[in-house]
């Protein structure tokens, strides 16, 4: 079997060969995009050498970009536990081309990676083009030699990529893996594209216009390439697996979460252990990258997804402190690829200890309150925003999380009620001067910073060279 260690490191040598040059990913927390939450995609580091405001000694790059997609534009998170392709933390293997090459050899880059080095069957593999890009079309004909029918014309943005409402954009192309006959969803483009048979692997974006105002497009004078293939699915594809959390990675932090809490990894709970496994490496790895768990911004994304996978560790009957415990296992497995993993291994390890410590009693009573609040709900009818925030002023439940409790039984929340009694509770913190709640970020946690060591973090403020090998 190869390993999704062994893919990452085929894909860099790959494309090496072909000229690129290994980048290393940069942090999770974008250091030149204070408007994005995280990392979200491959090109994320890239975008002024895309723009042309930086330099860079080469015109070609791979990279394994670290990814979290879990806040603003991309939010996986609903989809964790739920789909078998979709993850908080992944990561995006990537090729770039900054002005050099453009269309025709993206297309052959990728159809050769896929087809010879992976050896994956064409049969299963189809393609989608923005419905005007004649160009890309016909190019998919000529070099991969696909059916027309396999060459799926989309109309939508899903494919013509933009930076923002300016700048660079262009088309895209995805190519996508049929898991066969037996697994729900149709092709893309069709109405039940949401299901899980047709995967997507690979984007390749063109970038070769550039948007100058809302109304006025011109042509780059020289045409870029942006692509982002998931190691995940990829992995799942040549592992011989349907899932994401099949494949050796995943499997292995799943079946470390069964044997800490003696809970059957495919048994009836399979899904909590899944969901501890991803939450669990977003956690580790944004930490790494310097955030801490507040209540605000990052910090409380972080928050959110650490309290997700607590409560899922609840469910599986943990009483002490569980996701720290997986930590040696992430670390044996990944702190190879990402170095700052292991580095920051006791601090992470920590961090999870006693965030899960703190809200362990306050999560327990909670769910006992939500469960008699639900009790008394008659038929599909919202919880009551009052109690939803109760649960969060006072029991540390960010709202998403009783969203998520109450998703398995197809109830909501009256979010209106809830933001209500935010705002209420706001006003009269503002009258009597009272701090409420929870510090921003707790002096308790830069102490420990302090105390275990350097991340990422620490580096933001000094002017080292961006993420180059
Ligand atoms: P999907 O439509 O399946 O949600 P996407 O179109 O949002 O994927 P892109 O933004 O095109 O994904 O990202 C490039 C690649 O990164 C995808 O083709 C996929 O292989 C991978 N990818 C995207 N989101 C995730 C995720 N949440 N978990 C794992 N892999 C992902
Ligand atoms: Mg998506
Ligand atoms: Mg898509
Ligand atoms: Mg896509």
């Amino acid at each position: 079997m190869t390993s999704a260690n062994d893919i990452r490191k085929a894909f860099l040598d790959y494309f090496a060969r072909h000229g690129h040059e290994p980048v290393a990913s940069s942090p999770l927390v974008p250091r030149n995009d204070p408007t994005l939450m995280f990392t979200n995609a491959g090109m994320v580091q890239f975008k002024n050498v895309f723009t042309g405001q930086e330099a860079r000694p080469y015109s070609r790059a791979a990279t394994s970009q670290k990814c979290v997609r879990a806040g603003g534009k991309h939010n996986d998170l609903d989809n964790v536990g739920y789909t078998a392709r979709h993850h908080t933390f992944f990561e995006m293997l990537g090729n770039f081309s900054f002005g050099d090459y453009f269309k025709d050899v993206a297309i052959e880059l990728a159809w050769n990676l896929v087809t010879k080095e992976f050896a994956l069957p064409s049969e299963r593999l189809l393609v989608t083009v923005y419905s005007e890009d004649d160009e890309a079309f016909a190019l998919w004909r000529k070099i991969a030699g696909l059916p027309e029918q396999r060459i799926i014309r989309i109309p939508t943005s899903d494919n013509f990529w933009s930076m923002g409402e300016t700048g660079p954009c262009g088309p895209c192309s995805e190519i996508f893996y049929d898991h066969g006959e037996g697994i729900p969803g149709g092709p893309p483009g069709s109405p039940d594209e949401d299901g899980d048979r047709f995967i997507e692997i690979w984007n390749l974006v063109f970038m070769q216009y550039e948007q100058v105002s809302a109304g006025e497009r011109i042509d780059l004078p020289r045409p870029s390439i942006d692509t982002g293939m998931g190691l995940e699915r990829i992995a799942a594809v040549l592992q011989g697996k349907h899932d994401n959390y099949d494949i050796d990675l995943m499997r292995r932090l799943i079946l470390a979460s069964a044997e800490a809490t003696g809970v059957h990894a495919d048994g009836p709970q399979a899904v909590s252990h899944r969901v501890i496994a991803d939450h669990l490496r977003a956690s580790a790895f944004l930490i790494a990258d310097g955030v801490l768990p507040s209540n605000e911004g990052r910090g409380y994304v972080l928050r959110r997804i650490m309290r997700r996978g607590m409560r899922h560790a609840h469910m599986l009957g943990a009483r002490e402190p569980l996701l720290h415990r997986l930590v040696p296992e992430l670390v044996a497995e990944m702190g190879a690829a990402f170095p700052e993993l292991s580095r920051a291994q006791a601090l992470i390890g920590e961090t999870l200890k006693l965030e899960e410590a703190r809200f362990k009693d306050t999560l327990g009573r909670g769910l006992k309150l939500l469960e008699e609040e639900t009790e008394r709900l008659q038929g599909a009818e919202a919880l009551p925003g009052e109690v939803a925030f109760k649960l969060y002023d006072t029991y540390g439940f960010p709202l998403d999380l009783t969203q998520d409790i109450l998703r398995g039984q197809d109830r909501k929340v009256d979010v209106a009620g809830y933001d209500a009694a935010m705002a209420q509770q706001r006003a009269q913190a503002k009258k009597s001067w009272a701090g409420s709640g929870e510090a921003a970020t707790d002096t308790l946690w830069l102490d420990l910073r302090e105390r275990l060591g350097a991340t990422e973090f620490l580096g933001y403020d000094t002017e080292v060279a961006e993420g180059v090998v």
